[in-house]
């Protein structure tokens, strides 16, 4: 059952007050992670048998949107964490009473650091993180490069590769002896998701994950729900900058009925499904409308949007954030040949 409409607002409203002190601190820090704690928003990803409501797949990517549209760095967060949730929910009756209503109320945290086993040095041709079966169980070895919220999360959900040469996936305390989780990394935008690469060296893992249904997947629909969300904040701030202005009003007009026919084509994909050739089309779709909305934003805004602490500036920045995050190979050539001017496939 998706939350009231005007309780959704309210959570809007107050991410939004929030967004600069999360930008910073992170949304542990500035509360804005506790807003969707309080609003039962996290419970949506968890199960209702454990301790969530579990709502379906169209609800969650609305959430995500509307999250992304009013803070983006709380929205990644959101994203990752609910990843983590995801592969939790489909372990053994022990380990999930004992880990998702906690999460489910926001009383702990989790992340995933799972690129390494999609997106991440793979042309290096060597596994980051390798998964041995000893005698006295599994040991994990190596580095997640990518591990949003790493210092704030109380466990990580990550995937090897074991000496069968298989992926397989563990639920490590980030606590356990042989967790070293490193400085969170300064990036052009989103440093306050305190992303930060996690070095597990002899890690004994607190539980054994089953792996995703139809196996580890990039570029998802959470992925094009951000991207549509940050369209979206593009496009509020290009409305409010229109108004008396009448040369923006066809661009703002064009963008968003761009932003509403995405968002259509998202809700039909998460109520019925999408094939892995049409969910990276919208994803590549979504991607250039996030970067487009924010220039073409930046462009009403003239210098005065330009300079440091102006949002258009920062939308720039974080639109840029879907030309690396989470893209598949398809997506990114994609955004390749339409930069360089080539026939997108
Ligand atoms: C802000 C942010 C947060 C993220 N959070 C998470 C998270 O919480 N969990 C998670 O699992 N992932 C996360 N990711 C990871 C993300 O999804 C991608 O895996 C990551 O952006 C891939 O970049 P990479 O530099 O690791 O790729 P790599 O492929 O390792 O590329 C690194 C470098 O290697 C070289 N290179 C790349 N390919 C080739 C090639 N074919 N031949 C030769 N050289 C090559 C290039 O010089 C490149 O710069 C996050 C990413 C970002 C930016």
């Amino acid at each position: 059952m998706p939350i009231p409409a005007a309780q959704l607002d309210a959570v809007a409203a107050d991410l939004t007050r929030l967004a600069a002190e999360t930008a910073q601190t992170g949304p542990w820090g500035s509360g804005s992670f506790a807003v969707l704690a309080r609003a039962g928003l996290l419970a949506e990803w968890i199960p209702a048998e454990d301790g969530g409501h579990g709502a379906d797949e169209a609800t969650l990517v609305a959430t995500l949107t509307v999250v992304a549209r009013n803070c983006l760095t709380t929205a990644l967060v959101l994203s990752q964490w609910a990843a983590a949730c995801r592969l939790i929910s489909a372990a053994g009756p022990e380990i999930r009473r004992r880990e998702l209503p906690a999460l489910a109320r926001g009383d702990r945290f989790t992340t995933v650091g799972i690129s390494q086993l999609t997106t991440s040095r793979r042309h290096l041709g060597t596994a980051a993180v390798r998964a041995h079966r000893g005698p006295s169980g599994w040991r994990l070895e190596g580095q997640c490069p990518w591990v949003t919220g790493a210092d704030r999360s109380d466990t990580l959900v990550t995937g090897a590769i074991d000496d069968d040469g298989k992926q397989c996936f563990f639920l490590v305390a980030t606590s356990a002896p042989g967790v070293t989780v490193g400085p969170p990394l300064p990036m052009l935008a989103l440093s306050g998701s305190r992303t930060a690469a996690v070095g597990l060296d002899a890690v004994r893992p607190a539980a054994v994950l089953e792996p995703p249904a139809g196996g580890v997947r990039t570029g998802g629909l959470a992925t094009i729900a951000l991207a549509l969300g940050a369209a979206h904040a593009a496009v509020d701030l290009l409305t409010a900058e229109a108004s008396g202005r009448p040369v923006l009003d066809p661009i703002a007009a064009a963008l968003a009925a761009e932003v509403d026919s995405v968002a259509a084509d998202l809700h039909r994909a998460a109520v019925g499904g999408i094939d892995p050739d049409g969910r990276d089309r919208l994803r590549s779709a979504a991607t250039s409308l996030a970067l487009r909305a924010s220039q073409a934003t930046l462009t009403a805004c003239k210098g005065a949007g330009f300079i440091h602490g102006h949002p258009a500036e920062r939308l720039v920045r974080e639109a840029c954030f879907f030309l690396v995050w989470s893209c598949p190979q398809a997506v990114a050539t994609n955004v390749l040949c339409s930069l360089a001017g080539l026939p997108v496939g």
